[in-house]
């Protein structure tokens, strides 16, 4: 389980031109703790090179993730697109455990001419079949993290994640909080819903998973087909609103690593760590909380 709120960027830091392999170096510098790796248009990092960016991590104290491709398809009519899309989710895993990425974020799929109902339950077998190929491949300490997703023609919904969380092992959810506002039409307008979603992760998968969330954070536009363009945490207009979310955090004592996919990735990430420091230190003064450890 992670130690403590961490806040990092969704691959490499705005203004930072080094190779990859030193990008952890750099967030820790700026003060933040969590990186998660994009391999979206494909994994193709060397064990090698993998290896020397985990152990720039984990020196730095920074907590590993890894995007796997967009082009992963669980629920795809096409066979060899189906075929390829747990291979490479596969791939990726290999090369999570190269790195120490503890979590394996991806889309799982769309419907495609499927019922959401029949897509779920092929992503489903399909989850567990690349479980069981990692397991005989001798891939530990890896979890797969379904996203919640932003389109309305993906499978991905926090009911479908959850799901597929509930019925296979070593699965655990990605919680992307605006890809949930722009699918639900711009439904977290504060602390009301941001709760009952917690809620309901609590009572389906338990309170460890609930204070372990993996999470992505950015302000949304969104159309009636779901997510149309991130946008910045200052942009008061555009959902889902930061401040409830951390004070929920601080109240409910959760651990989640918040990954900022915002325009302006690690400089958002720097924003939200203010924001929840703020909140955890005005919390900390009441004087019925329970101190907790650091
Ligand atoms: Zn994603």
């Amino acid at each position: 389980m992670a130690d403590r709120v961490r806040f990092g960027p969704a691959g490499n830091p705005l203004d930072f031109k080094g190779p990859t392999v030193e990008a952890p170096i750099y967030i820790r510098e700026e003060g933040l703790d969590a990186y998660e790796y994009q391999a979206v248009r494909g994994v193709r990092i060397k064990e090698e090179v993998a290896r020397e960016l985990g152990k720039n991590a984990k020196e730095n104290d920074v907590y590993v993730s890894l995007h796997g491709p967009y082009y992963i398809n669980l629920s795809s009519d096409k066979k060899e697109t189906f075929k390829k899309s747990k291979e490479r989710l596969l791939d990726s895993m290999r090369a999570a455990m190269w790195m120490g990425a503890r979590k394996v974020v991806f889309h799982p799929g769309y419907y495609g001419e499927k019922t959401p109902e029949e897509a779920l339950k092929m992503c489903i077998e399909a989850i567990r079949e690349v479980v069981e190929m990692a397991k005989a491949e001798g891939i530990k300490g890896v979890l797969l993290a379904p996203e919640t997703t932003g389109k309305l023609s993906q499978l991905g919904s926090l009911d479908e994640i959850l799901t597929m969380c509930e019925q296979v092992e070593l699965v655990c959810p990605t919680i992307d909080w605006a890809h949930v506002h722009a699918r639900e039409q711009g439904l977290i307008k504060g602390r009301k819903e941001y709760e009952k979603i917690l809620d309901e992760i609590e009572k389906r998968l338990g309170s460890d998973v609930l204070k372990d969330l993996h999470c992505h954070f950015t302000k949304v536009e969104f159309t009636d087909k779901g997510e149309k363009t991130h946008r910045l945490l200052s942009e008061k207009e555009f959902g889902p609103p930061f401040e409830p979310f951390a004070e929920l955090i601080v109240e409910l004592g959760l651990k989640p690593v918040i990954i900022s996919e915002s325009p302006t990735l690690d400089r958002d990430a720097i924003n939200m760590k203010k924001i929840y420091e703020r909140i955890s230190k005005k919390g900390k003064k009441k004087p019925t909380r329970k101190k907790r450890k650091r």
